[in-house]
């Protein structure tokens, strides 16, 4: 019994030492590292610091630590080894809970992916060192972002720009770059960006080769060589990403559709109406005009900022033109057959069937005479409308009309009814019977052949051949104009 009392007692002094030994050596290895590990990361320039999901230190420089502290005796026998599914992560110093590592693994993995397998810990013979729960944590995540997945590409003109989840965070992605194009350009609500000829297809790639909504829409504006903003990026991963990936050679084509509005005047038109009381010539405007507007819209396309092309799409009209009116008068008159100024009415016209003998008495016609008259050979007479001669006479006798003129005008002056004009005392006729005369023309000059008692011009109107009064017909002084003006009224 003594003998195995002793034995204990040897066999405990030796266990305390061996703890001593190790207590010293753990202060001595907790006392160096404290010394030579850096206290934090250098400041970072970038939006986010390069690896923000990965711990400070590395698993290399920590073994080496760990080595140089214990010299060349690697460690033998068991050891608690962390595996991710089939793939060694390193050797635990005996602390790590490994559901404590996956959780940690989860946050560091800020939900981009998720572990296909499981984090264990295997009781197993190993002459490796053991790691910090940092190292472990590294090489957990990237075990995880080196598994392969299955992931949406979004392809332009067959080159793979990124990849995300699934085709609707890639569409997404699309969308908020275009989203930001316009509003860095200013672009109005009816105005589109576009990017062509995008494909989306399913691939094979590492998780983290897999991008958010946001972080792919930085790809896509950096492939565009577009400076644009979007929130919430982690552009340190873009970076990651851009080193090892394939990125399209040629630039994307970015199609800026453009709508622009333009408003035109609409110039207004003219109407005219017609008022035959008042005499041709006559013209008055009766309402004035007023332009309208009209919208034109039109598509102009840009590529990369260059205008290519500009399209009118559509066109409204805002405000219809209000059209001028302007009156004109249409009545017909004859002209004044004498042309000088300070022509006279020296007998109007006036007559009426006798009640009881049924024979006209009184003036058929209306006596005109110029300041010429008196002369052999008196003043132009001229032809007071288009019209045929339908008589021409040239008589010396005392009685009658003596040499006169007869012009037989249709129904140009008043629709329907017949008028002719006759010309009486003439000096000399320059027309012969069956002539066509123009208004205006001269046909005789003035003089005192037949029934006259001094030169004068007798002018007659026949209306369905009766006598009517010339004057009704003829433009005067009261209605406006000149009526002796003859170049006006020849036009
Ligand atoms: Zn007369």
């Amino acid at each position: 019994m003594d003998e195995r009392a002793g034995y204990i007692k040897k066999r405990n002094i030796l266990l305390a030492l061996l703890l001593c030994a190790t207590v010293i050596a753990v202060m001595i290895f907790v006392f160096s590292t404290a010394g030579n590990r850096p206290e934090a990361a250098e400041p970072v320039e970038e939006p986010a610091p390069d690896t923000a999901w990965r711990a400070d230190v590395e698993a290399p420089e920590e073994e080496n630590r760990l080595a140089e502290l214990l010299g060349d005796k690697r460690p033998t026998g068991e050891a608690i080894v962390l595996y991710y599914g089939e793939l060694q992560l390193g050797v635990s110093d005996g602390t790590v809970d490994p559901a404590a590592l996956s959780a940690q693994l989860d946050a560091a993995l800020d939900g981009r992916c998720t572990p296909d397998q499981k984090i264990e810990a295997r009781c197993e013979k190993t002459s490796d060192y053991p790691v910090s729960f940092d190292a472990l944590l590294n090489a957990a995540a990237d075990a995880v972002l080196d598994e392969e997945t299955t992931a949406c590409g979004l392809y332009v003109n067959g080159a793979l720009v990124g990849a995300a989840n699934d085709e609707e965070t890639a569409k997404d992605a699309l969308s908020s770059f275009l989203t930001a194009v316009k509003s860095e350009q200013n672009l109005g609500s009816n105005s589109t960006v576009e990017l062509r000829n995008v494909s989306y297809r399913t691939l094979k790639t590492a998780k983290r080769s897999v991008m958010n909504g946001s972080e792919l829409a930085v790809l896509i504006a950096r492939s565009c060589n577009e400076d644009v903003t979007i929130s919430g990026v982690d552009y340190a991963r873009i970076r990651e990403y851009m080193a090892s990936a394939e990125l399209p050679s040629e630039e994307l084509t970015v199609r800026t559709v453009v709508k622009k509005n333009e408003t035109v005047a609409i110039p207004f038109g003219v109407q005219y109406e017609y008022d035959d009381s008042k005499p041709d010539g006559f013209s008055t405007e009766k309402r004035a005009g007023v332009d309208g507007t009209k919208t034109y819209t039109y598509e102009i396309v840009y590529e990369n900022g260059k205008q290519i092309s500009k399209e009118k799409i559509s066109e409204a009209v805002v405000q219809q033109p209000v059209d001028r009116i302007i009156v004109r008068g249409v009545k017909q008159y004859l002209l004044w057959p004498l042309s000088k100024e300070n022509v006279r009415v020296t007998s109007p016209y006036g007559g009426r069937i006798h009640p009881i003998t049924g024979v006209w008495s009184g003036h058929t016609g209306v006596d005109l005479a110029g300041p010429a008259s008196g002369d052999i050979k008196g003043d132009p007479i001229y032809a007071a409308m288009d019209g045929t001669v339908t008589t021409a006479v040239v008589s010396r006798s005392s009685t009658g009309y003596g040499t006169y003129v007869i012009i037989d005008h249709g129904e140009r002056l008043i629709s329907g009814k017949n008028v002719s004009t006759l010309y009486a005392h003439c000096n000399s006729i320059t027309v012969k019977s069956g002539q066509a005369v123009k208004k205006g023309q001269v046909i005789g000059y003035v003089g005192s052949t037949g029934a006259s008692t001094g030169p004068h011009l007798h002018f007659e109107v026949r209306v369905n051949g009766s006598m009517t009064d010339p004057l009704t017909y003829m433009y005067t002084l009261s209605i406006g104009g000149d009526p002796l003006d003859t170049k006006k009224f020849t036009k």
